[in-house]
């Protein structure tokens, strides 16, 4: 259908200040209106009463596993998946089998990824095959769409290689993107140093892994004036390090996962190799800090880090098993607990799962709901309430703490639209105007 609207809900867009009841009208994928009067007859009429209406979501930062490993999850399941968490748009690392790091592989998976339940982006490799000896292509890659470059998986290897990077970058106009730990201090990765770690005879990942990090690309990145991105920050030293440079005119933006402002490495004895992710979960202290750092805006951003893997990777002593859990159906309800806790309000919650990760990306078409905008939208049951089950997923993939833990979720994705089109939710929400 060419035009469709939805009324009755509240209408939640931080661009523009709007949060209030009103009509929204898409016509050929695109946003007409916000604001007018529904119209009685004609288009496709969605009730949204009861809801919370808010731009489609945009993750910067989703494990995709392809090309490589299609087992783990593909591009049909990976935008499936990313619909059903309320995701319109989202960026695939390229820690694929091979890197994204050629142009001409960019292109294909570009124009294989078309006309599914989700855009995706491919994040351009710093380095070829993310090896962190010379730098790729980027000017050809920012050029077949690269919205961003990152060697995640792998901390950007030299300073040296990271300033070359920043400087392209700068004149291309995207960011540098850095999975922040310093691998010689990285002694068993995946659980924070400490006593849970040493009760399972590891020494794991000390705090100074990423802040010695950290440290090194804000110093690299303050005298290249680049934009650097520090992905998946999970300490609260980090964070004032980040406070600090933004506060000294530094061009840097942050993300959290939803797991570490969620879970502590008090949990991974519970949850074992399910609480095994790259940065480890830290402690109560630097979770709190975090959940501070997102409401006062040092934290610009919530990315899942979505990372399917095998059930067998997970599924084995700690010391074999993959890093990483998969987050893209459960991170919205994981953001509205902390608008329960009243941390953050719906506003907030539209700016760091939407407006800012756009921006990021230098999307300025989606992340709002104004005229011309695409018609990428995600309807909210506040008052939802859930408990997750794995098998019920449309990943592919299986490796969730939540339904493990079987935690009881708050606030539901009901249904996402992208380019005017509904891809996820439930058909008796919908009737004809
Ligand atoms: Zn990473």
């Amino acid at each position: 259908l060419d035009t469709i609207q939805i009324t009755g809900g509240r209408v939640v867009d931080p661009a523009s200040g709007l949060d209030a009841e009103a009509c929204i009208l898409i016509h050929q994928g695109r946003v007409v209106s916000v604001g007018r009067d529904p119209i009685s007859e004609g288009p496709l009429t969605i009730d949204a009463s009861g809801l919370l209406v808010l731009p489609g979501l945009v993750d910067v930062h989703t494990h995709l596993r392809t090309p490589g490993e299609e087992g783990k999850e593909d591009l049909d399941s990976g935008t499936r998946a990313a619909a059903a968490g309320g995701f319109t748009t989202i960026v695939a690392m390229p820690n694929t089998d091979p890197a994204m790091d050629k142009p001409g592989l960019l292109t294909r998976m570009r124009q294989e990824a078309q006309g599914r339940a989700a855009e995706v982006l491919f994040a351009g490799a710093v380095s070829v095959g993310r090896k962190g000896i010379s730098l790729s292509p980027l000017q050809d890659l920012a050029r077949a769409s690269a919205p961003m470059f990152t060697d995640d998986g792998n901390n950007i290897r030299t300073a040296g290689l990271l300033r070359q990077a920043l400087v392209q970058c700068s004149e291309l106009g995207v960011a540098v993107a850095d999975h922040c730990e310093e691998p010689s201090l990285v002694y068993d990765p995946g659980i924070a140093e400490g006593p849970i770690a040493a009760s399972m005879g590891l020494r794991g990942v000390p705090e100074s892994a990423e802040t010695a990090a950290v440290a090194r690309d804000l110093a690299v990145a303050a005298e290249t004036g680049g934009h650097i991105h520090i992905q998946h920050i999970s300490t609260g030293t980090a964070l004032e390090m980040v406070a600090l440079a933004k506060a000294r005119g530094v061009r840097v933006t942050a993300e959290v996962t939803p797991h570490h402002l969620t879970l502590t490495s008090g949990d991974v004895e519970r949850l074992g190799s399910l609480g095994k992710v790259n940065p480890p979960l830290r402690s109560t202290r630097d979770r709190d800090a975090l959940r501070r750092g997102l409401a006062e805006g040092t934290i610009d951003m919530i990315a899942t880090d979505h990372a399917p893997h095998l059930a067998s990777e997970k599924d084995c002593p700690f010391n074999e098993a993959k890093p990483g859990v998969i987050g893209l159906e459960t991170c919205l309800s994981l953001a509205c607990s902390l608008v329960e806790e009243g941390l953050l309000g719906w506003p907030d919650l539209a700016r760091v799962l939407s407006l800012n990760p756009a921006r990021l990306l230098g999307l300025d078409d989606r992340g709002r709901l104004s005229p011309g905008s695409r018609g990428d939208l995600v309807l909210i049951d506040p008052g939802a309430r859930w408990i997750p089950r794995a098998e019920a997923y449309q990943s592919k993939s299986r490796n969730c703490p939540y339904a493990y833990l079987n935690l009881q979720l708050k606030g539901r994705v009901i249904m996402t639209l992208a380019g005017g089109r509904v891809v996820s939710g439930r058909p008796w929400t919908m009737g004809p105007g």
